[in-house]
Parts: C-alpha cells; sequence; structure tokens
C-alpha cells in the first residue's frame, strides 16, 4: 500500500489534467445535486447506500447522518463521467470537530443516487490538498479512496 506518492513528476502532470476538467465538470455536478435535492424535498427522488457502505462505515465511524448532512451541506469537488456511469464526489465537515469527509455517490439516474463510499481524506492524506478539495495524487487509481 502507498503512504505517499511515489512519482511527483507524473501525478503534477495528472493534477493538472485533473484541475482543468473538474473546472468544467464540477458545476454540472453542482447543478445536478441541487437538482436532486429538490426532487428529494418533494419525495421524489432518494438515496440509497451500497451494500458495502454499512460494513466499511462502522470501521471507518461514518453514520448515514453523516452522509445525509453532506449531501444536505457538502459541495461538489469531483464529477466523473464514463460511458457506463457517473459519479461525484462531495467533501463536506461533520461533528463538533468538523471532521472532513468525502462521500462518493453513483448518480444511478435523476431519481436515485447510490452511496458507493464514504471517508475521512485525512486517512490519505498525501493524496489531497491541504483543504481536501482537490485530488494531487494519482499513484493508485484503483484505489479511490
Ligand atoms: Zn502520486
Amino acid at each position: 500500500m502507498t503512504i505517499e506518492c511515489n512519482n511527483q513528476h507524473e501525478c503534477k502532470r495528472k493534477r493538472e489534467r485533473w484541475e482543468e476538467l473538474q473546472q468544467r465538470f464540477c458545476p454540472l455536478g453542482q447543478k445536478e445535486l441541487d437538482r436532486f435535492l429538490e426532487k428529494i424535498k418533494k419525495g421524489k427522488a432518494k438515496v440509497v447506500f451500497d451494500k458495502h457502505f454499512q460494513k466499511r462505515s462502522l470501521e471507518r465511524s461514518v453514520s448515514e447522518i453523516d452522509v445525509k448532512e453532506i449531501i444536505s451541506y457538502g459541495w461538489v469537488i469531483e464529477r466523473n463521467k464514463t460511458t457506463k456511469s457517473k459519479s461525484i464526489v462531495l467533501l463536506g465537515y461533520v461533528g463538533r470537530n468538523f471532521r472532513p469527509l468525502h462521500v462518493v455517490f453513483d448518480m444511478v439516474s435523476d431519481d436515485l443516487w447510490v452511496v458507493v463510499t464514504a471517508y475521512n481524506p485525512k486517512s490519505h492524506a498525501w493524496k489531497w490538498n491541504d483543504r481536501f478539495n482537490k485530488r494531487i495524487c494519482f499513484c493508485n487509481p484503483e484505489d479511490v479512496e
């Protein structure tokens, strides 16, 4: 397991590309989030938790309430789209100690989002800038957290 960036030159290049893309796509994700929240308020959309969420969230002490706070008060830091799926990463702060939390949603449809995972970015601090809103290390793309 990597505990720090082991290819700074390559990651700097990827970071520039990432920032360029996210500058374009985060505002789009933010609009999708706003629309989704409107639908939730009207009872026309719902959030479900991936079956793996419960186990992982216990290990990481992330509750469903934390996730609901993030969806209401967090903001989009990353939006990814492939031919098969659309996902976003939200950042927010929870609890008395304002613990940072990232929540990854699979945007299955306009009225159904699945919580894939949630984690404290401090546990992989080298992957993020000091505000936890920009990815700076891309060494293990399969290990998205
Ligand atoms: Zn790296």
